[in-house]
């Protein structure tokens, strides 16, 4: 099988896998404890915990607390909903289910729109009484990564804070600036089931799951192997992200030149090179995959397919329901090779050419 899949997961690291062994703790070893026991087992479990608080925060700037939480969707549930009170909320067009959904149920919410290159313009205005900015900084379905210092600036201007959803951007880019920045473990090769949420130094937060308050703005006892996990998968990237950032532009120079008569989805060059975004007139998305089993990638984004909408992202860049169903995302990392792309692009094309687009 062919993983082409990247922006839905990653594989766990041998290092993030190899640092959470240590404390999957059994009967007879000392690492199963509490890291909220003042015993010297939890103080242990406790030490790991704050040692991989280190390694993520590592990859932010200084004036910030990183804080744990289950995944990326509820550090963007605690970012939206424990900021409520700020005012009126303003999402760009293409947000995550996490961000949008969050937002529309709250109310009080307007959309920023996109150019056609999927690009969200800091020079639009604001509307009057925006407490909250949400501007992701990589798109998950056409990886598009936006001008969040801009926004963090307009959105200063304007006394609102700015939400930056960080989920595929953090370890593979310079952080984006803002005043709350979710980000989840299983997009950067850490395990499932552990996000995280950097709080801006003098941003309050009402607390959202209330019980004990182990990470100050949530509730819950944290796992030290996930935390360990996501730590060496933080660490990890950050000494890599040169050689990952390289190994992401011959696998698109390649992918590009593979793909070269499908068109892309969103802009060539504010992109992050690990998304190729790609459509052919007329392809029926769903045979294609079935036609590929052997390639594991996706019809727009993972949580947009299998619904049978349009995607809202393509849909934003101003293409038509059709020309969006007709969309395929690809998804490279770290470990792909390239005889990968080059099998994955010799099936791809081939069962298109049989649908005759
Ligand atoms: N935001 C973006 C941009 C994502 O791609 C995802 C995952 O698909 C999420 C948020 C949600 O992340 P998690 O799976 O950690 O809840």
């Amino acid at each position: 099988m062919i993983y082409l899949d990247y922006q839905a997961t990653t594989p766990l690291a041998p290092e993030a896998r190899e640092a959470m062994l240590r404390w999957m703790g059994g009967p007879d070893s000392d690492s199963f404890g509490n890291p909220h026991s003042p015993h010297r087992m939890g103080r242990m479990a406790a030490a790991a915990v704050e040692v991989a608080r280190e390694q993520v925060a590592a990859l932010f700037p200084a004036g910030g607390t990183v804080h744990f939480t289950g995944n990326a969707c509820e550090a963007i549930n605690l970012a939206l909903r424990g900021t409520s009170r700020a005012g009126a909320l303003a999402i760009s067009a293409i947000e995550h289910a996490a961000v949008r959904d969050t937002a529309q149920a709250l109310g009080n919410v307007r959309e920023l729109p996109v150019d056609g290159a999927g690009i969200c313009d800091p020079d639009q205005d604001l509307p009057e009484g925006t407490g909250l900015v949400a501007v992701m900084q990589v798109n998950n379905e056409i990886g598009t990564i936006q001008p969040t210092a801009q926004w963090h600036e307009k959105a200063r201007k304007a006394g609102a804070l700015l939400l930056s959803d960080a989920v595929q951007a953090y370890g593979k880019i310079a952080v984006a600036e803002a005043d709350l920045i979710a980000i989840s473990a299983h997009k950067l090769y850490g395990p499932k089931g552990i996000g995280a949420l950097w709080v801006r130094d003098g941003v309050s937060l009402d607390p959202q799951v209330t019980g004990g308050l182990q990470e100050k703005i949530r509730s819950g006892t944290l796992s030290p192997a996930l935390c360990a996990g996501f730590g060496a998968a933080a660490a990890l990237a950050q000494g890599r992200m040169e050689a990952d950032a390289a190994h992401m532009e011959a696998l698109w120079t390649l992918a590009r030149d593979l793909f070269s008569d499908w068109k892309l989805n969103g802009s060539a060059d504010q992109r992050w090179h690990g998304n190729l975004n790609i459509r052919k007139d007329g392809l029926d998305v769903a045979r294609l995959m079935s036609d590929c089993r052997n390639v594991m990638f996706s019809a727009g984004s993972a949580c947009a397919s299998g619904s049978g909408r349009p995607s809202h992202v393509l849909r934003a860049l101003g293409l038509s329901d059709k020309q969006a169903k007709s969309s395929i995302r690809l998804g490279f990392g770290r470990y792909t090779r390239e005889e990968d792309i080059e099998q994955a692009a010799a099936a791809i094309n081939a069962a298109a050419q049989a649908q005759g687009v």
